[in-house]
């Protein structure tokens, strides 16, 4: 894109009008760092949302709230009990970069290395559009197809509700990289409810080594109801194979992108049994 002219518009609602008036010849503009990754120079008009009031992360009952144009930096610094997101924003590139892209401009066009689609499908979150008046999706829902399909006509993502980690709860997330801002040769996150010893619940999500970023349901299937010990979680990490279509990239062969991701869905599940644990002790 090629960015011709700015709009800073006042409100939400004046951001959705302006989009809405400009069609394909607008183009909402939150951090710009993904203008380096778009390779069509077609003139645009830029509506800037970076001063509505949509930068900032609040603890609200179950949920915390994170504002759309929040930088993944601010992400990164937070710290609460119940919270677990800090860790993979501090995996994604520099601090140049993360100190300008936003949670939004991560979630709303997904590329295939974007860390953040990975973690909000395996936390559960909830993602709130204006539309003329906010809507609310599952990360299910939202994730089901690339998400800048249902912006264009000009709604907004103003926020994401990430869902507080219960004291059974536990998470873990693992981006592996062959340089350390390099992208994500993959990206796992999984989220375990345990029940005492045996698993109650299980999300687990897949990202950069498959073309979109996904939920495993098979490694699910084989977590919940099983004790959590190394060997479920072994015997549930093989099961990625049948998920998702592995494929050869950043110099790996399908195969072994598939190994690596069974490796990393290990590691993942060990560390979100610890984190359970040592919450509940
Ligand atoms: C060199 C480099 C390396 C990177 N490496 C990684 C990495 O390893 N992992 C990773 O996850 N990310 C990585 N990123 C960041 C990522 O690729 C995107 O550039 C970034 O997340 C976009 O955020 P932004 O705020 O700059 O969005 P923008 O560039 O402003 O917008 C991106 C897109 O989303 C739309 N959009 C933005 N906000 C909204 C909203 N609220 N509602 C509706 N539509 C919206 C825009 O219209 C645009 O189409 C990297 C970026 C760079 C430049």
């Amino acid at each position: 894109m090629k960015l011709c002219e700015f709009i800073r518009p006042a409100s939400l609602s004046a951001a959705r009008d302006n989009l809405r008036e400009l069609g394909p010849k607008g183009m909402l503009l939150a951090g710009g760092t993904a203008l380096h990754f778009m390779q069509d120079h077609t003139p645009v008009v830029a509506v800037d949302i970076m001063r509505l009031g949509l930068s900032y992360i609040k603890p609200e009952g179950a949920f915390y709230t994170i504002g759309a144009t929040t930088s993944l930096a601010d992400i990164q610094r937070y710290r609460a009990p119940r919270w677990a997101l800090h860790e993979i924003c501090r995996r994604i590139s520099t601090h140049q970069i993360r100190n300008i892209s936003t949670l939004g401009g991560n979630i709303c066009r997904v590329f295939p290395w974007a860390d953040l689609p990975v973690v909000l499908l395996a936390m559960d979150a909830r993602m709130v559009i204006y539309a003329g008046k906010d809507e609310e999706f599952s990360a299910d829902e939202y994730f089901k197809t690339q998400p800048a399909k249902r912006f264009l006509g000009g709604d907004i993502l103003t926020a994401v509700k990430v869902p507080a980690l219960l004291a059974h709860h536990g998470f873990g997330s693992i981006k592996v990289v062959r340089t350390q801002a390099s992208f994500a040769m993959v990206t796992i996150a999984a989220r375990l409810e345990l029940d005492g010893q045996n698993i109650k619940a299980a999300r687990v999500a897949a990202g950069s080594a498959i073309p979109f970023p996904r939920r495993l349901p098979s490694v699910e299937a084989a977590l919940v109801g099983r004790e959590a010990t190394a060997a479920v979680f072994q015997a549930a990490a093989a099961k990625a194979g049948a998920d998702a279509p592995w494929r050869g990239r950043e110099g790996m062969s399908p195969e072994y992108s598939r190994h690596l991701a069974e490796v990393t869905i290990l590691d993942a599940l060990e560390r979100a049994a610890t984190f359970a644990r040592g919450r509940a002790e």
